[in-house]
């Protein structure tokens, strides 16, 4: 149990910790974590449910997916900053956004998702795997 993750909110009230590293890491272009993250696309390192305990409150903001299913945005209760996310159809993985997880954890995206919500103007690298839509395999190891 040598390496631990952990991701905070800007206050430091909403923490949260991982005893193994991200199952997947994706770039996501959907509107949603757009305006919820509100940045031009969205870094998401998913955890573990399992492999983490959470500490602190959080205001929850339900939103429909892609797949028709619902899910949840996590914003600290106090600052407001957005810190995770859970979807229905990934059950058991908290998507924390990146750049909330602290080092010496580095974003290394595997995949760039929902691009067909694209902000133009943002270009994805060459020889990057991309999906229209959402990943159509479930992110984990
Ligand atoms: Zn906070
Ligand atoms: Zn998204």
């Amino acid at each position: 149990m040598s390496s631990l993750f952990r991701a905070k909110c800007r206050c430091g009230q909403l923490v949260l910790t991982f005893t193994q590293p991200p199952a997947a890491q994706l770039v996501c272009h959907c509107q949603d974590c757009r305006s919820v993250g509100g940045k031009p696309f969205a870094s998401v390192a998913f955890f573990k449910a399992e492999e983490g305990c959470e500490k602190g409150d959080f205001s929850t903001q339900d939103l429909t997916g892609g797949s028709g299913k619902p899910k949840q945005y996590r914003s600290c209760k106090n600052c407001g900053e957005f810190v995770y996310a859970t979807v229905d159809v990934l059950q058991g993985l908290l998507g924390v956004e990146a750049e909330r997880v602290e080092q010496p954890f580095e974003f290394k995206p595997m995949a760039h998702v929902w691009t067909c919500e694209k902000v133009d103007g943002i270009n994805i690298p060459e020889g990057t795997v991309q999906f229209p839509k959402g990943p159509p395999f479930r992110p984990g190891r």
